[in-house]
């Protein structure tokens, strides 16, 4: 196994003295030993990352800008190794895997050039008063094993460009790629600014509860989110949660199955349905139901699921045990209650932890398949007769991160797709995202935004200054 994975701490390399095994969900097999890092780590991380929140790194605007940019180019320039270790950890196909990794450099080049407003909001004989930016201090980032890079990214791009310092730590399950990531940023990035450090979910608690950390900015499940609320109270900590989501698609009976069924299979599936903003149950009208379910079922078989190293790999496996096992337990008590599993239904044979795609019609619509996040590589669809009551099932719901209704008529689509409780709608398309929109949860989905300038703003506080003229 590889033992030369580190954590960044005040721009070193430090090997650690705990480690854990990452497992490549392919194989199933651990291949790579991970630095768990220690209390006395994490102090470390926390102090350097303080003590460069308190030097120049705040104050000059234009080298944190060039420092994005070259975070931007090592990050490119590293691009088919970071893929290669996203494929090994996470289990995307590589050439997904590599996007992954130039995704992140392009979040970090846009930030590079985005505004941080100062705006002007009173100008007179009495004076200016404007309403500026400043950094809030030391961000703990804490992401999860579906998109490891891209998730990092989003958060040290907005959190460095405005001045914060960073400590990041990544999923216990896929961390080589983001220590990857640091042994480069450490090229560009002066000592301090960003430490990355291997670990548990327990690091994770400790560095959410520590006093010397201003804001954390989490992507992950609900449950932890609410651990970190608590984590963060006393101290009255600045936080952003990304956090999971059950996208219900709506198909109205005027659509050409032939023609939308590709793309609600795709928006459901890719990743093996590993994305927070996944499509996680469908409603399909009775009139276009059957076809439906039978073209997603086609779909479904024909995809091809296997090495994410191997070339023509369109689904690699779950990733990890866990998951396949809760995949399975979900589509077995969705069996249990009357689902008919039209396509896939039980993990492959041989090793890895491999679930093919998987339909399941006729699930009770108060099934956990359907009224909670699976996470994986199987859809329930329901069927629906009157839009009024399919509008409220897709309501009744903790989840409101993102929904979507498919149908002929765009201007209906658009007026229902307004009635659903979620923080992104689409019609006729779902998990088409932009640096140019705002994304985030409603409930128990999220708090607060990522992405553009509404994204910069989380890592923020306001400043009112009044000047005289
Ligand atoms: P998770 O909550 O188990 O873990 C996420 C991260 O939190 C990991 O780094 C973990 O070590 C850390 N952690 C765990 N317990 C902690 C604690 N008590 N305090 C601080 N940190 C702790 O989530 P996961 O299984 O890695 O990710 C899957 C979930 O993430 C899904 O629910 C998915 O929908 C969600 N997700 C949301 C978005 C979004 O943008 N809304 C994007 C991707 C994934």
């Amino acid at each position: 196994m590889d033992a030369a994975f580190a954590h960044l701490i005040d721009g070193e390399l430090v090997a650690g003295s705990d480690h854990f095994a990452v497992v490549n969900p392919a194989t199933g097999a651990p291949f790579a030993r991970c630095p768990s890092a220690t209390r006395a780590e994490l102090e470390r991380a926390v102090a350097a990352a303080t003590a460069a929140f308190r030097g120049p790194w705040r104050g000059d605007d234009a080298a944190r800008r060039e420092t994005l940019r070259r975070m931007a180019e090592v990050t490119r320039s590293a691009a088919a190794e970071l893929g290669r270790l996203v494929a090994l950890e996470q289990g995307k196909p590589l050439a997904m895997a590599e996007a992954e990794a130039h995704a992140a450099a392009q979040i970090f080049d846009l930030y590079a050039g985005e505004t941080v407003p100062c705006e002007v909001l009173r100008e007179g004989p009495a004076g200016r008063v404007t309403l500026e930016r400043r950094p809030l201090g030391v961000t703990a980032a804490i992401t999860p094993w579906n998109y490891p890079l891209a998730t990092l990214a989003m958060k040290l791009a907005p959190a460095l460009l405005v001045g914060n310092t960073v400590v990041a730590k990544p999923s216990p399950f896929t961390p080589l790629s983001s220590l990857a990531l640091a042994a480069r940023l450490r090229e560009v990035v002066p000592p301090g600014a960003v430490n990355v450090l291997g670990g548990s979910d327990q690091v994770g608690a400790w560095l959410t509860a520590h006093p010397g950390v201003r804001k954390v900015a989490f992507t992950g499940s609900i449950a932890t989110g609410k651990r970190i609320v608590h984590a963060g109270a006393d101290d009255l900590k600045r936080l952003t949660l990304e956090l999971g989501g059950n996208d219900p698609a709506i198909v109205l009976p005027d659509v050409e199955v032939g023609a939308v069924a590709p793309s609600l299979f795709w928006s459901a599936f890719l990743n093996s349905g590993q994305i927070c903003m996944a499509i996680k149950r469908i409603y399909a009208h009775r009139d276009v139901y059957e076809p439906l379910v039978a073209e997603l079922s086609g779909l479904a078989r024909a995809a091809r699921v296997g090495d994410p190293l191997e070339p023509g790999t369109e689904l690699g496996p779950v990733s990890s045990r866990a998951q396949l096992e809760r995949v399975a337990g979900l589509v077995d008590d969705a069996r249990r209650r009357g689902g008919r599993v039209s396509a896939g239904g039980a993990p492959l044979a041989g090793p890895g932890f491999f679930y093919p795609p998987t339909i399941v019609a006729d699930v009770p619509a108060d099934a956990a398949l359907v009224t909670e996040e699976q996470f994986g590589p199987a859809l329930p669809v329901v069927p629906f007769d009157d839009v009024d009551d399919v509008l409220a099932q897709a309501n009744a719901t903790h989840y409101g991160l993102c929904g979507s209704v498919w149908t002929a008529d765009a201007e209906r689509g658009a007026r229902l797709a307004r009635r659903l409780e979620c923080g992104t709608v689409w019609v006729n398309r779902h998990m088409d995202l932009g640096h140019d929109a705002p994304f985030g949860g409603v409930k128990w989905s999220g708090l607060g935004w990522e992405n553009g300038r509404w994204g910069i703003d989380q890592y923020c506080d306001l400043q009112v200054v009044h000047a005289p003229a």
